[in-house]
């Protein structure tokens, strides 16, 4: 197909796979099958020798509700192939032992089981992990000239949505040989295509918006043949596989997701300019908002600015818990991507288990709340926002 016949987004993450079940079901059936029969030995072996596409053994991800799940995931981020996960720390687990163990760059702030994965776990198996914040992207040459091969990022980043440029870093990194992987959990493919960027490999949570019901916990790994093959190894030895049945919910979740996330970015939109007019809040982060720093780097690369913002409450911290906990449409739980709206104090869920001044330094005050926008109606969202803070 040529690229200017390729459907768009929403067609392909309806249509994006190429799997007919035998009796015409419109969606993605459950396989529950652990291994599949076949006819002969030799048709056996050209599954397990490559030669011919089959299902084998689930835990491969040789199973038909997998790996259409697989090529619509690939799809959606325009990307040469993809590989799901139980977890969005399954795909990085995975990835982070394929290719970098000569040595890592994390740059900016991430996910709390990212940053531990980083800093403790993976120098426990001898490899190097360097994390920077976004305001020291000067000591990056160094670190890839020094041997780092791997380069992590979020953007918008947890939870200051702060941003960071794809291109430039893409730019800089590939000279030395180094790889760059974006978590576009936060962006969701609808708001950022990284791989169009210069990236090599897009992760996500596929938990948040790509699951989108807050019913499923799986993850998933986009970039070329060449990079990902190695990391199917991994998957496979680590048995870090998704089951048929979330894969299945997972392409149904697929099957919204752009009117979804279009939707949580309008309301988005709102809410945080309603919260810029509000005389208790002192500071709104949101990359659609023209004061906001980031806002001129996300209209350069992001389609839409997402459906994540935090906010300052004036008062201390202990204000913005009240807050926190006087909302009744914004449920109280550390995560996002759901129809229904969230809310979180990073100093008490995501990011507690920094030290005070290690929050400081990454300006995570003890007055922010992050907010998840859902699909309730906005007018709803604001009016409950405005009774918490009142
Ligand atoms: N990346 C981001 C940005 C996240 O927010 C999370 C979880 O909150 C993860 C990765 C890990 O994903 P999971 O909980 O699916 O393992």
């Amino acid at each position: 197909m040529t690229k200017s016949s390729t459907p768009g987004l929403a067609t392909r993450s309806i249509h994006g796979h190429r799997f007919k079940d035998a009796h015409g079901s419109p969606h993605l059936p459950v396989y529950d099958t652990t291994t599949f029969a076949f006819n002969s030995t030799a048709d056996l072996l050209d599954v397990i020798d490559g030669r011919k596409p089959g299902s084998l053994y689930t835990r491969y991800g040789l199973n038909p509700s997998i790996f259409a799940l697989e090529e619509t995931l690939a799809g959606l981020e325009g990307a040469e192939m993809a590989w799901s996960f139980c977890s969005g720390m399954a795909a990085e687990t995975a990835l982070f032992l394929t290719h970098g163990r000569e040595g890592m760059v994390c740059i900016g702030d991430a996910y709390g089981g990212t940053l531990e994965l980083l800093a403790s776990q993976l120098p426990l198996l001898g490899i190097k992990t360097h994390l920077i914040l976004g305001s020291e992207l000067d000591q990056l040459d160094a670190l890839l000239a020094a041997g780092a091969k791997l380069v992590f990022f979020e953007t918008p980043t947890n939870p200051t949505l702060e941003l960071l440029d794809i291109r430039a870093i893409s730019a800089k990194a590939h000279p030395y040989g180094a790889r760059v992987v974006v978590d576009n959990t936060f962006a969701s493919p609808v708001n950022q295509r990284p791989l169009e960027l210069g990236a090599d490999f897009v992760i996500h949570s596929a938990t948040k918006y790509l699951g989108g019901h807050s019913d499923l916990t799986a993850g998933a790994l986009m970039g070329s043949k060449e990079l990902l093959m190695p990391v199917w190894n991994w998957r496979k030895n680590l048995g870090s596989m998704i089951g048929p049945a979330t894969a299945s919910l997972l392409a149904r979740s697929l099957r919204t997701l752009v009117v979804r996330v279009r939707q949580q970015n309008e309301s988005a939109q709102r809410i945080a300019e309603a919260m810029t007019r509000h005389p208790k809040v002192t500071r709104v982060f949101y990359p659609g908002l023209a004061s906001f720093p980031g806002h001129g780097l996300a209209k350069n690369q992001m389609y839409g600015f997402g459906g994540m913002l935090s906010i300052e409450v004036a008062g201390g911290g202990e204000d913005a818990t009240r807050v926190a906990d006087r909302l009744k449409l914004f449920a109280l739980a550390p995560s996002l991507g759901g129809a229904e709206s969230l809310v979180t104090q990073p100093c008490t869920t995501t990011h507690h288990g920094l030290t005070p001044e290690e929050r400081a330094r990454r300006g995570i005050s003890d007055t922010m709340l992050r907010l998840s926008v859902g699909l309730e109606d906005p007018e709803d969202l604001i009016a409950d926002l405005e009774q918490a803070l009142r």
